[in-house]
């Protein structure tokens, strides 16, 4: 459920995690979902299925958006997409003037055009299973237009625990990447893009009890 407090804006749940006040309604939790599928699906993977034209950094008009939104799911409003965004705690959105565009997480072929940044270690989650693979060939993604690395291990580890119960967590040498000439761009607190990690950079993290 998505709620606005006066005061620190839209948030998730029942209570603000600023002050704990309940604030107002916004939007249920049904409609929070299918609005967040249509956004994610189309800033992320069939931007033309819906008639939107995104530029080659992954942006596209925040206007025409809402009104394809709008004309989709009548209940919605601009408001609506706004306390989507603003609410998210995975920050998986961001709004530049009149445009908006996706972080992370595309399937479409777009360049991100964020900053290099200087980064020690990185983290990447995977299964037991996968893990003699990865170390081998390196990480690479076949669905996704960027390999998505966690910047830390707790992160990491629970990104692949979506997925797997074993999870492994490999760690990458990002310094030792970067001086080679490896691009990493930092998209938010917890995510790091990248094109690919050659295995010579990977190590595995022993469990840490
Ligand atoms: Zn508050």
């Amino acid at each position: 459920m998505i709620r606005k407090c006066n005061e620190h804006g839209y948030f998730r749940g029942h209570e603000c995690p600023e002050c704990e006040s309940n604030g107002r309604y916004v939007l249920d939790d049904e409609r929070e979902e299918r609005l967040g599928r249509f956004i994610s699906g189309s800033l992320r993977h069939f931007p033309d299925d819906v008639g939107l034209k995104m530029d080659q950094h992954g942006w596209v008009d925040l206007n025409l958006l809402c009104n394809i939104m709008e004309s989709r799911y009548r209940w919605t409003t601009g408001e609506l997409l706004l306390a989507l965004i603003e609410s998210d705690i995975k920050i998986r959105y961001e709004v530049k003037g009149s445009y908006i565009r996706a972080r992370y997480g595309h399937s479409v072929n777009i360049d991100m055009d964020y900053p290099e940044n200087e980064l020690a270690y990185l983290y990447y989650g995977v299964s037991l299973e996968e893990v003699d693979m990865l170390l081998e060939n390196g990480i690479t993604s076949l669905r996704q237009r960027y390999v998505h690395l966690s910047t830390s291990y707790g992160k990491a580890n629970e990104a692949a625990s979506i997925h797997t119960d074993n999870p492994v967590v490999i760690e990458i040498d990002a310094e030792d990447a970067q001086q080679d000439g490896l691009l990493f761009m930092t998209v938010n607190n917890d995510i790091v893009l990248t094109d690919e990690v050659p295995p010579e950079y990977l190590s595995i993290v022993e469990t840490q009890e």
